[in-house]
């Protein structure tokens, strides 16, 4: 028999799994509302173009690991790597920046990148993202970490460090680069074949390289903030400032770079001690170049995106659990009248938002009280075949043991006020 598996960088994620990216996706949403961002929602797929003029040809999400294909009608279509170049789209496709000085955006979805598999690193994974379009104020990025150290802190992770840098603008930019070549220029065979690359088609690049080897070399560079124009260094300047009056934990990473070429002066990271290689589990930045590169009127932008995989993978490493959604109830009917009644009562139930289990098999009364405990419902209502006569059931405490019976008509009510107890006594 042919055996199919998941392509090769995806995975499925299962029930018991799922419980803890509902709670991730959930505390997200309050975060973004406690800080007034607005859900966005773009198509999976985009005009290969966008990605190109977006992110940067150069970058390796551009030069490798994009899952582009013609349509039928020839067109050239890019499944998304990421979710910044096509929120920016949207903002410009729909007007928006004449309508409201600020756009507080956010985005969840699956983003696609042809790499190599590993732990934390998929190609097929999911972000959830923020980006406030319009964003003139240092105030905007530190408002963005905040955010992100905010939500992190709400799904219980620990031990994790706000990294920080800036890498100028177009200004300093070819400054910064060329003071890389000057210090990188002798020594380019101990670096790796990619840096080699790197070193004439995007030199700042080379310092996001994850080979270990250029890593130990990179020690001995240069700072890149040493060489910002006055605006950027005023800017970094404020945002430190921000993030100092918030008391938000940071440190200051000269050498920290991001990977897609629409960074300007802010970016920072959140890296864990609890994911191994892949460590980040967020990164951004601000990107006052993207609308213009986009044909929209300047404007100036900062925003991150954080991984869930990589969010539930810290949850599972720091043992962090999350109460699964189960139901309350267990309808256990015994023969085919019972089953009759039970299929009444689970559908008014229902209605009545009861979350319940009918077992509607021949199995023994037994195998159904095991079914309750598997499921872990807080009782079992047992409706016998003996018990029909009086329009009757025993309504069993799955914690305590105890039984009591009730009859159908009270039953609605009974378990109603009981759910509702326990939904209060358990917010
Ligand atoms: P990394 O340095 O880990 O490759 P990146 O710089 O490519 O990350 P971004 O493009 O900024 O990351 O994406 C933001 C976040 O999305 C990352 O911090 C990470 O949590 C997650 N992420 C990025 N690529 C992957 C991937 N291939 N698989 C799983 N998660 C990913
Ligand atoms: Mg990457």
């Amino acid at each position: 028999m042919t055996k199919y598996t998941v392509p090769r960088g995806t995975r499925d994620i299962l029930p018991e799994e799922v419980a803890l990216w509902q709670f991730v996706e959930q505390k997200a949403r309050e975060i973004f509302d406690l800080y007034n961002f607005r859900e966005i929602r773009t198509p999976i797929f985009e005009h290969t173009e966008l990605f190109l003029r977006g992110i940067g040809e150069n970058t390796d999400i551009i030069s490798k690991e994009m899952y582009s294909f013609q349509d039928r009608k020839g067109r050239s279509l890019t499944l998304r790597p990421e979710g910044t170049a096509s929120v920016a789209r949207a903002y410009l496709e729909a007007g928006r920046g004449q309508r409201e000085p600020l756009s507080k955006l956010w985005y969840q979805g699956p983003m696609f990148r042809y790499e190599r598999p590993q732990a934390g690193r998929y190609r097929q994974f999911h972000q959830m993202g923020c980006e406030v379009l319009g964003a003139t104020s240092a105030y905007q990025d530190t408002e963005v970490i905040v955010l992100a150290q905010h939500f992190f802190e709400s799904i219980g992770l620990k031990d994790l460090e706000v990294h920080i840098n800036s890498v100028g603008c177009p200004t300093c930019r070819p400054v910064i680069k060329e003071r890389l070549k000057s210090f990188l220029g002798d020594n380019l065979d101990s670096l790796c074949a990619d840096c080699r690359k790197r070193f004439e088609a995007n030199p700042l690049r080379i310092l996001d390289c994850k080979n270990p080897q250029c890593n130990e070399f990179f020690v001995m560079l240069p700072d890149i903030s040493d060489v910002l124009c006055a605006e950027c260094k005023e800017h970094y300047h404020d945002v430190q400032n921000y993030l100092n009056i918030m008391r938000l934990k940071y440190k200051i990473k000269p050498r920290l770079v991001r990977g897609l070429d629409y960074y300007t002066k802010t970016v920072f990271e959140i890296i864990s001690a609890h994911l191994g290689a892949q460590n980040a589990v967020c990164g951004g930045g601000r990107y006052d170049n993207l609308i213009k590169e986009l044909g929209g009127t300047p404007s100036p932008a900062v925003g991150f995106a954080f991984g869930l995989e990589r969010a539930v993978l810290i949850m599972q490493n720091q043992k962090v659990s999350v109460r699964e959604h189960r139901p309350y109830l267990l309808l256990a009917p015994l023969g085919e009248n019972a089953g009759n009644r039970a299929a009444i009562l689970a559908n008014k139930l229902r209605r009545r938002n009861i979350p319940l289990e009918i077992d509607i098999s021949s199995r023994s009364l037994s195998a159904k009280l095991k079914t309750a405990d598997r499921l872990g419902v807080r009782y079992a209502y047992i409706l016998g075949e003996d018990e029909l006569v009086d329009k009757c059931g025993q309504l069993k405490d799955m914690q305590g043991g105890s039984q009591k019976k009730i009859s159908f008509e009270k039953i609605l009510e009974e378990i109603e006020n009981r759910y509702q107890k326990y939904r209060r006594e358990n917010k």
